[in-house]
């Protein structure tokens, strides 16, 4: 277990410098259009202020790529947390080593300050860096907190090594939440569990379906990955999406399922079309039996019924990635229904966790973010968890 704010002591006074991910999108005048990110954050930052502790926050904006470049400058989104927060904040325009020190001085307890963003560095990113940009910013802070989930895989300066030297190191409340969400599905799952694993690509997935197959009860694979699947055991899928050199791990997950009596379930019945615009010919067919010039966009009715009917009988669900090009409104009808069951499961009492990039937006899309267990907020961070490999981010925060 990973040390978390709630196990500091006096903290009054001291300063917090913390790590979030507020990366946000910004629209062509600037104002964030989805604050999803920032909102995420609001209970570790009243947290600390609560506590009487000077909190300052560190984040990203983007791809600078080491440079200073105006209009990846977090300047907006200081603007837009306070007023989420409703109060001020101080945003730091001056670089470390730069005059952020001085910036830095009249901040009060229980104030916050955004510091400008951290990818201006060269160092932030570099692998062969010698901490001394570290060394810069441990300066900055009594005490570290990392609440950046959804940057914990990457082994940057800020998401990381500043937490081998500025002690003690511990995680923020959405840090501790992803972490105890998606790790206690994975590590402490209450029966029958079933993962929906979906998507484009088998070779993005496979990481994720070697982990689950030795926990899961139920292994729906459902999107366009599932037509590798489908050809494995010798379907004919038309035009559908696929991947001929994951034939054989498709095989091999599917052996490794056997052994380990998983429920592999695959799609019945497929939604076509000849048109990926949606402006074409739609229609249902057997998954075994796409027509040339067709290719599988979305789960079948009978397909979705079988989804559903597995989902609402489990205990603990975990989903990652859609069962169909849900973007498109004419192929959503899989994605909403399979949501609708994980909704329904979790009113009945599983543990739902919603992990990774499009699952998430396809769940708000269709749903609430509080008709789950938990809808993770990081992408990339979640995906790696979720193939059992260690979060550097994590991994460097005190036990
Ligand atoms: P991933 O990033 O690998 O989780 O893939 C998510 C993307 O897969 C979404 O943008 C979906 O539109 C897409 N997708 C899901 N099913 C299909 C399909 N049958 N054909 C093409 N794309 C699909």
């Amino acid at each position: 277990m990973k040390k978390s704010i709630k196990d500091l002591g006096d903290i009054k006074g001291k300063r917090a410098l913390v790590r979030v991910d507020i990366n946000v999108p910004l629209d062509e005048n600037n104002n964030v259009s989805d604050d999803t990110r920032i909102r995420a954050i609001i209970p570790t930052v009243n947290y600390l202020c609560e506590k009487g502790a000077k909190v300052i926050l560190m984040a990203h904006l983007g791809r600078p790529k080491g440079e200073v470049k105006p209009e990846f400058s977090l300047e907006p989104v200081a603007k837009h947390l306070a007023k989420v927060l409703n109060k001020s904040v101080l945003f730091v325009k001056s670089l470390v080593g730069q005059g952020a020190e001085k910036e830095l001085i009249g901040l009060n307890e229980g104030q916050v300050a955004l510091l400008e963003n951290i990818r201006f560095y060269k160092a932030e990113e570099a692998k062969d860096d010698d901490m001394t940009f570290a060394q810069e910013l441990a300066q900055l802070g009594d005490f570290y907190v990392n609440d950046a989930f959804g940057a914990a895989h990457r082994n940057h300066t800020s998401t990381a090594k500043l937490a081998k030297i500025l002690k003690p190191a511990v995680s923020g409340l959405l840090m501790e939440k992803e972490l105890r969400c998606l790790g206690s599905a994975l590590d402490n799952p209450e029966h029958p569990f079933t993962a929906i694993v979906g998507g484009a690509k088998v070779s993005t997935k496979i990481g994720v379906l070697e982990n689950l197959i030795d926990k899961v009860d139920n292994l729906i694979i459902g999107g366009g990955m599932a037509y590798t699947f489908v050809k494995a055991n010798g379907g004919k899928i038309g035009n559908s999406i696929c991947e001929d050199d994951q034939l054989e791990t498709a095989k091999a997950i599917e052996k490794k399922a056997k052994e380990k009596n998983v429920n592999l379930v695959l799609a019945q019945d497929v939604l076509v079309t000849n048109d990926f615009s949606g402006n074409g010919e739609n229609k249902v067919v057997d998954v075994n039996n796409i027509p040339d010039g067709f290719e599988g966009v979305d789960a079948g009715p009978k397909t979705q019924e079988a989804f559903s009917e597995i989902i609402e009988k489990s205990k603990t669900i975990l989903m990652n990635g859609p069962v169909g090009a849900f973007e498109n409104p004419a192929f959503a009808n899989g994605t909403k229904a399979v949501l609708e069951a994980v909704v329904r499961a979790t009113k009945k009492g599983a543990v739902s966790v919603i992990g990774g990039g499009d699952s998430v937006s396809a769940a708000k899309k269709f749903a609430n973010a509080e008709d789950f267990t938990h809808v993770s907020t990081g992408g990339g961070a979640s995906l790696e968890f979720i193939e059992g490999k260690i979060l550097p981010g994590v991994d460097a925060l005190d036990d």
